[in-house]
């Protein structure tokens, strides 16, 4: 058998049956009708052709060894850290986390909500902050936010940003990008020289410790600035935090950062989890999502995401934020690491890591060698005149890589890993002798706060305990492990196990972003065929897989064009036309790349309403600058209008933009680079079988034509001309030979079977429900895309049975809820992927038949409209073993409806959750003990 037919879950008997129940002779003959042939291509990829599973964990080992495993002591926000085994092999390793969907139903998702509320503690805990979200993207891009926040916050109407000349690099670079299509400016602060502020700025930002590895008392600047109306933000080490005093203490109203070095391995460059944490008053600007306590219908305590209105999709252009996929899985692991180690460990790892830089400091002076800063937590730079060449070039040949300051200066940082061995060959490297450590120069700053009292930072210690603990959470959750989550919009495919197991090996996990180029020429192979395979298969010219998360391909992808005008004198070019219909974030990535949105009605069959889009280009032609669509549209249709769309945006001197989002429709049968569009990103946790990770990681490709690629994002550390997007070159590059591996398993011949059975399964949900449940939107043929939308709104109408309440029964039948209310309110959008088999799709088609039929008692009113099944969903165990039943439906109806095996039936933890309470009581940090009792 091949891997594609492991990855495809009907087989060619299924097949058959599914294409005789929708009326079709074959997967080209379905294809043929359901594809414009506007926009067909009848080429075939030229990829190479499919390799077996071992073959290609033999080609990638070959590409690993290729990177060479070092000691990095470069630091710069990166650091060498041990991934404690328990927590790599189940969490990092373990289908139960990592194919889990973003949070959205909460009853099936308690295990990851509370893994993230510990993250959440463990991140106000450590900042002396009071909310912090479920994570950034990285430290760059949190910083970035942390800046935007600072500025809707700030009373003070001035456009400067104030920044720490000791900011990391990459960071700076970062925000650069993100400030100046909003127009703000940033002014460098020279803390060494003075530190003399500007005259007005909104905000203030600082790096705690410095890159130099300088720590400062900042207590005095933040109050100059708090002084002046500007609100302040920092960028701190967590570690450093165990020992040093908390942003909090010192008047920082935002903190901003990484989570790195908590057990998170450095992958080149990410996925990790960057973090955001603000004090009181200011959480409900707090972008990104964030996880608080409510309490479900008995009044149990249930977690679930809050403020969830803030979410793009309600707010668009007016969003905080475009983040939408975040890095979840990583969080998990690093607030495991803090359970598993407690304050006590963290301070023992901190204060080792700390004796090793001092030792370091220590001997070099000692040695006749200045060192730059008498105060540091793990990084020591040292003034070398002229000979700092020279002295990383002899640490790189005892193996330990050191930071080239410039040509006078190194810097050393030490971390959990290091170790005496690596101190001596770094002096070693400066011809110095190993000698008394120096004393601790931030000693006035030394923290004397608690941190980490809540009992779970205390309570899983031993092996046995956390390898509980991970298994008790996951048991509450459902994830693809248990069966299909068929979300529309999301592609939640296969994650295969050979597709994951490149991804811990230290070649790839154990580098760190800002290595020397000769330790990394496998990544670099592994990038330039990642990126030239996704080129062919959207037709693009270029692609960079800089951006981690789709919607920072999107705003990087909007940069290019910006670029793009400027460079031809078109600065007023800002409108970006957007279909109602779009994904929340392509608005708010419009807004953050300084275009003005507007937005295109959509007509009654779903499509891009052309009379209004022509009469927005009229109205706009002279400073259109791009529109952003959806192909197939969020509707689940193959617009037959796109390739006139395309043209008339271009007559009018705009760009066009396609979100790739649902590019599993089209790999292999249409390349938008070739059909009118000059730019795309593309989800490789969607489309190229990254796992969603409970809510990220994910990677997300930019692709553009020849005329945009010199727009394209650069090396955050050699700006130059380029815009950065992420804090490292290739994003999340740890995480890209799963998509590699899923490319070279599948060959040309098994990705076009993929999209033609996704778009089978898709037509024959469709058909088989359609008596059932209207399905909205259809194109060409009657034919539906990847997905399909089922309309409850009439339902709801005559019955008061809502979406909710059968997203939820679905639950009691063992299943994901498709996509709710996106993009039509009061709809489910339903996404079967091609890797669920027939049984699968056949179970779930009948629990909705079996739904339907409930949801007719209700109307026939054999039940209550406020108490049956439905609206009762989902029934816990607890609530159907209860020993006083007093509803209108019998208990096996409720925990047992038709079709669930009673011998491996999931259970939910929590009944439905009421969020509104929740939002008006925000809790979220880790609730006491007592709160669970009874
Ligand atoms: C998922 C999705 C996005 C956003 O991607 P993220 O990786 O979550 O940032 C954008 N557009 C569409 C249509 C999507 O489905």
């Amino acid at each position: 058998m091949t891997f594609a037919n492991r990855h495809i879950g009907p087989d060619t008997d299924e097949q058959t049956h599914m294409l005789k129940a929708i009326g079709y002779a074959s997967l080209d003959a379905l294809m043929d009708a359901a594809i414009p042939e506007v926009i067909r291509w009848h080429g075939s990829l030229n990829l190479p052709a499919a390799a077996s599973e071992e073959e290609t964990i033999a080609e990638l080992r070959a590409i690993a060894s290729r990177n060479r495993v070092t000691t990095s002591m470069i630091g710069l926000g990166y650091y060498g850290t041990h991934t404690p085994a328990v927590i790599k092999r189940n969490v990092l390793e373990n289908p139960a986390w990592y194919t889990a969907y973003t949070p959205y139903q909460p009853e099936i998702s308690q295990g990851r909500l509370e893994a993230l509320l510990n993250f959440q503690t463990m991140v106000t805990d450590l900042t002396g902050l009071t909310t912090a979200n479920a994570s950034m993207l990285d430290e760059g891009t949190a910083v970035a936010e942390a800046m935007t926040l600072a500025k809707r916050a700030s009373k003070s109407k001035s456009q400067v940003y104030a920044v720490d000349a000791d900011t990391l690099p990459q960071t700076l670079a970062v925000l650069r990008t993100r400030a100046e299509p909003l127009g703000i400016r940033l002014a460098l602060v020279d803390l060494d020289a003075g530190a003399s502020l500007p005259d007005e700025f909104f905000g203030l930002h600082l790096q705690y410790p410095g890159a130099s590895g300088a720590v400062r008392d900042h207590a005095p600047l933040i109050e100059a600035a708090h002084r002046q109306g500007a609100l302040v933000t920092v960028a701190a080490d967590l570690l450093a935090l165990t020992l040093l005093r908390a942003p909090g203490e010192i008047g920082a109203d935002i903190a901003a950062g990484t989570t790195q070095r908590f057990g998170v391995p450095l992958a080149f460059g990410g996925p990790h989890a960057g973090y955001l944490a603000v004090r009181a008053g200011l959480e409900r600007s707090l972008p990104g999502r964030l996880v608080g306590v409510s309490k479900d219908v008995d009044g149990a305590p249930a977690y679930r995401l809050a403020l969830q209105t803030r979410e793009q999709h309600i707010r668009r252009e007016k969003a905080t934020s475009n983040i939408c996929t975040a890095q979840v899985l990583l969080a998990v692991m690093a607030g495991m690491y803090a359970v598993y180690h407690g304050p006590k460990g963290l301070r023992e790892i901190a204060k080792r890591t700390h004796n090793h830089a001092l030792t370091v400091a220590g001997s070099l002076a000692a040695g006749g060698v200045e060192v730059a800063h008498a105060a540091f937590f793990d990084t020591v730079t040292a003034v070398v005149p002229g000979r700092a060449a020279g002295i990383v070039a002899a640490a790189a040949a005892a193996g330990v890589d050191l930071r080239l300051v410039d040509a006078d200066r190194v810097s050393v940082a030490t971390d959990e890993t290091t170790t005496d061995a690596h101190v001596a060959a770094v002096l070693d490297a400066f011809g110095v002798p190993a000698s008394e450590a120096a004393e601790c120069g931030a000693q006035p700053l030394a923290r004397s706060s608690e941190y980490l009292t809540h009992p779970v930072f205390s309570s899983h210690h031993s092996e046995t305990s956390m390898l509980r603990y991970l298994r008790k959470l996951s048991d509450k959750d459902y994830a693809l492990d248990r069966g299909m989550i068929p979300l529309g919009s999301c592609t939640m495919k296969l994650n295969a196990t050979t597709e994951m197991e490149p991804v811990t090996w230290p070649e790839f996990a154990n580098i760190h972003p800002y290595a020397p180029a000769s330790n990394t020429s496998g990544y670099e192979e592994l990038v330039s065929t990642l990126e030239g395979w996704l080129a062919e298969i959207t037709g693009y010219d270029a692609v960079s897989v800089q951006p981690n998360a789709g919607s920072q391909g999107e705003l990087a992808g909007l940069l290019a064009i910006r670029g793009y005008h400027r460079s031809r004198g078109d600065e007023h070019r800002d409108v970006c036309l957007i279909p109602s219909s779009a994904h929340g974030t392509n608005a708010a990535s419009a807004v953050m790349a300084g275009m003005r949105v507007v937005v295109v009605a959509c007509d009654d069959a779903g499509n891009v309403d052309l009379s209004d889009l022509h009469a927005k280009i009229e109205t706009h032609a002279a400073n259109l600058a791009a529109i952003m669509v959806t192909y197939p549209s969020t509707h689940g249709v193959y617009e037959t209008s796109i390739a006139d769309l395309c043209a008339a945006v271009h007559e009018a001197g705009g760009q066009v933009y396609v979100d790739g989002a649902n590019l599993n429709a089209l790999v292999g049968f249409a390349r938008p680079g070739k059909f009118g569009a000059d730019v795309s990103h593309l989800n490789l946790h969607k489309t190229f079988c990254i796992p969603h990770g409970g809510g990220g990681p994910g990677v997300g490709p930019v692709a553009v034509r020849a005329h945009l690629a010199e727009f394209l994002p650069g090396d955050p550390l050699e700006p130059g001309d380029h815009h950065a997007v992420s804090a490292a070159a290739h994003g999340s590059a740890g995480i890209l030979p799963i998509s590699w591996a899923y490319l070279r398993m599948m060959g040309p011949d098994g990705l076009a079977a993929a999209t033609g059975t996704a778009v089978l399964a898709a037509n024959y949900v469709a058909s088989r429900l359609r008596e059932h449940y209207p399905v909205l939107y259809t194109g060409s043929g009657g034919l539906v895309a990847h997905e399909c939308i089922l309309d409850l709104r009439p339902i709801t109408k005559a019955t008061g049975v809502s979406v909710d309440d059968v997203a939820k029964r679905l639950i009691d039948y063992g299943f994901h809820a498709p996509t709710m209310s996106f993009p039509v309110a009061g709809t489910l959008m339903v996404e079967p992927t091609e890797s669920e088999d027939l049984a699968e799709l056949d179970r779930f088609v009948a629990a909705m038949i079996a739904i339907k039929g409930e949801i007719d008692q209700v109307a026939a009113g054999t039940w209550p409209k406020d108490d049956n099944p439905l609206r009762n969903a989902p029934h816990t165990a607890s609530a159907v073993t209860a020993d006083e039943w007093e509803h209108a439906y019998p208990r096996s109806v409720a925990g047992f409806p038709v079709g669930v095996d009673r011998t491996a039936k999931y259970w939910p933890p929590v009944r439905r959750i009421d969020g509104a309470y929740g939002d008006r009581n925000l809790v979220c940090s880790c609730p006491s003990p007592e709160a669970f009792e009874d």
